[in-house]
C-alpha cells in the first residue's frame, strides 16, 4: 500500500513538471504501469528508488553549492552570459560546476535515467535533445577555456565524497594558458 501512496505522489511530481513544460498531461493510469517498467524492480525496490529519486530532485545543486562555499570558493549562479548559463561559475578559477539530473539529462547506465516504457518516443527524442544541448554546451564552454566539472545528482548523496570530488577540481592550480585572475 506504502509503495502505491509513493507512487501517487510522484505521479504528482511528474505531472507538476509536465505541466510546467506545457507537454501533455501525464495520464494516471500510465503511472500504474511504473513498477513494469524496463528494469523489472520489485515494488519496494520502486519506492525505494522513487524515495531516493524525490529526496534528491529538490537538492542536489544547493548540496553541491554549500560543499564549494564550505571549501572557501567563490562563484557566482547561472551566469547568462555564458553558453547553457551554467550552475555555478567560479571566475577566478575559471571552472564551472553543471550539476545535472539524471534522467532529464539521461546519465548513462544510471538506475535514475531509465526510460519510462510508455510513450518511449516522446521521452527519447525530449531527452535527446537535452543531452544534444549539454553536448553544445559544453564544448562551447571549453572553446572558451572553461574548466567544466559535471555532476550528477546520484553522485551528490554522499557528502564526503563529493566534498573530495569538488575539492580536487577547483583547489588544483590554475594552468597556465587560463586567463584567470584573483
Ligand atoms: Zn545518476
Amino acid at each position: 500500500m506504502r509503495a502505491i501512496v509513493e507512487l501517487s505522489e510522484a505521479a504528482h511530481t511528474i505531472r507538476r513538471r509536465t505541466n510546467r513544460q506545457r507537454l501533455p498531461p501525464v495520464r494516471y493510469n500510465v503511472l500504474w504501469k511504473v513498477p513494469c517498467m524496463a528494469d523489472h524492480l520489485t515494488p519496494e525496490e520502486r519506492s525505494a528508488q522513487m524515495r531516493r529519486v524525490r529526496s534528491r530532485d529538490t537538492k542536489p545543486e544547493m548540496r553541491v553549492r554549500r560543499v564549494a562555499h564550505s571549501l572557501g570558493t567563490r562563484f557566482r549562479l547561472h551566469r547568462r552570459d555564458l553558453p547553457g548559463t551554467p550552475d555555478l561559475v567560479f571566475p577566478a578559477r575559471r571552472k564551472i560546476i553543471q550539476v545535472h539530473g539524471c534522467f532529464w539529462h539521461r546519465h548513462e547506465g544510471c538506475r535514475s535515467a531509465r526510460m519510462p516504457t510508455d510513450r518511449s518516443d516522446y521521452w527519447n527524442a525530449k531527452l535527446n535533445r537535452n543531452v544534444e544541448r549539454d553536448i553544445a554546451n559544453l564544448l562551447a564552454l571549453k572553446e572558451l577555456s572553461w574548466d567544466v566539472l559535471v555532476v550528477w545528482e546520484c553522485e551528490t548523496g554522499n557528502l564526503e565524497t563529493l566534498r573530495r570530488r569538488l575539492a580536487s577540481f577547483l583547489l588544483k592550480p590554475v594552468s597556465s594558458n587560463d586567463q584567470a585572475v584573483g
